[in-house]
């Protein structure tokens, strides 16, 4: 064990995840690849989804961080800040909320917090609605919204939580059902609990499950629950953490899949937007970000040097049309896994949309979840030279993919190989 893991074990709380029996080092990074402390290098088909959407050390941001640290980094709400203003406004416009007015955090949790506070201000209710089998993040609020109960650690909440069907349809009642009797069942069973509760502020959910294992609802799911919240008055809030800039190839954001009754009243991002800077933020209307009637700052929120990096990064994902390359690169690399899986006992389904992509796996001949097969994938795939990540509820049997969205298709080539490789020495 390297002594690094030594230190981290002396500081660090037990519930703090780390991948790998033999801990990662992880020292610099370039491209869709990054390097350990023994100099081996990985391709990273994990980094695109936890921090670095668009590449590792891309010039761009690099030169746009370094030349505003060089500058002034200062408090961002006390006073006006450059980079921020510009990056709220391309925020907004690209949101598709109208009238929408943008503040930023230091991350998700933080982010999805704010959408609460908004939420649960606006319609004078701490009664939330949220999907089972969801992550939202690890503030005692955030966790109070999680479904997965491996990522939930109490039940104590400041919220009351009520949680709907529709994230996830494996191992649960509505396995079977083909898409159209899905969300006629998910429909019914929230127009039931609605029935049931007094008001709930909101509906949060994310567009694609991402801890919870890359699982989509039926497109139109979520379009539906619009229809019979809107009805009531309750509010939707997009997570739009993992799903956000183009991600799922298809669309921008992950709402637009279920697009049909507009965009969210709040949405909310983290993650990729700085290419690894700390960056969070909400979008919402006016009328419902502006019901707070208390003054709020973010004292990390909106830094300059984070900003510069959002507005850098911004500007190349744009430019590269980065969204079009994770449809088609995307497209490509879930083919391909699609024929391993095919060959492999393991694996269950392969599915995903552009650069996110989950491969389920279960005990041989079973629809068992296989968390041990999901671990030696990882171990293997790492001696293997790559990257992934897993999720997927408790018993974690989701192996996640997620690389930087500039993705090439000869690394999406290599990165199959390895994969392939990795499925083969558990099967
Ligand atoms: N929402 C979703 C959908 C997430 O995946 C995450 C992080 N995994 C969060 C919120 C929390 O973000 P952060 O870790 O930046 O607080």
């Amino acid at each position: 064990m390297s002594s690094l893991h030594h230190r981290h074990l002396a500081v660090s709380p037990d519930w703090l995840a780390l991948y790998y029996k033999r801990p990662l080092e992880i020292t610099h990074g370039e491209g869709r690849h990054v390097w350990d402390a023994d100099g081996r290098r990985y391709l990273d088909f994990f980094g695109g989804i936890l921090t670095t959407m668009t590449a590792h050390a891309l010039p761009e941001v690099t030169k746009a961080v370094a030349e505003q640290a060089g500058r002034i980094i200062h408090s961002s709400t006390l006073y006006l800040n450059r980079p921020m203003v510009e990056l709220a406004e391309r925020v907004a416009a690209l949101s598709g909320i109208p009238d929408a007015r943008v503040f930023f955090t230091t991350s998700g949790t933080e982010a999805n917090d704010t959408a609460l506070l908004l939420a649960t201000t606006y319609r004078g209710s701490n009664q939330v609605l949220a999907m089972r089998n969801s992550y939202h993040g690890r503030s005692f609020s955030a966790v109070g919204i999680t479904g997965n109960n491996a990522w939930s650690p109490t039940s104590l909440s400041p919220l009351q939580t009520l949680y709907v069907h529709g994230g996830v349809r494996t191992r649960g009642p509505y396995e079977h059902l083909g898409d159209p009797e899905f969300i006629k069942a998910c429909v019914a069973d929230l127009e039931d609990l609605l029935g049931h509760t007094r008001a709930p502020a909101a509906l949060i959910a994310e567009p694609i499950q991402g801890v919870g294992g890359f699982t989509s609802p039926p497109d139109g799911l979520y379009a539906a629950f619009r229809r019979v919240l809107d009805r009531h008055g309750v509010l939707w809030i997009s997570d739009e953490v993992q799903t956000g800039w183009g991600r799922t190839g298809e669309h921008f954001w992950g709402w637009q899949a279920h697009g049909e009754n507009g965009p969210p009243d709040i949405l909310t991002f983290a993650k990729g937007i700085g290419n690894g800077m700390s960056i969070g933020g909400v979008v919402a209307r006016a009328e419902v970000m502006n019901c707070l009637d208390a003054n709020s700052i973010s004292t990390f929120g909106g830094s300059p040097v984070t900003m510069a990096a959002g507005l850098a990064n911004l500007s190349y994902l744009l430019e590269h049309d980065l969204q079009g390359n994770a449809r088609r690169v995307g497209g490509l690399l879930i083919e391909r896994l699609r024929a391993i899986g095919a060959g492999s006992s393991c694996v269950r389904e392969v599915r995903g949309r552009g650069l996110m992509i989950g491969i389920e796996l279960v005990r041989p001949g079973t629809d068992e979840a296989n968390p041990e097969a999901a671990a030696a994938v990882l171990e293997a795939a790492r001696e293997g030279g790559l990257l992934i990540g897993k999720g997927g509820g408790h018993n974690t049997s989701v192996l996640r993919i997620a690389p930087p969205l500039s993705l090439t298709i000869p690394e999406a080539e290599e990165g199959a190989e390895i994969l392939a490789e990795a499925l083969r020495s558990v099967d």
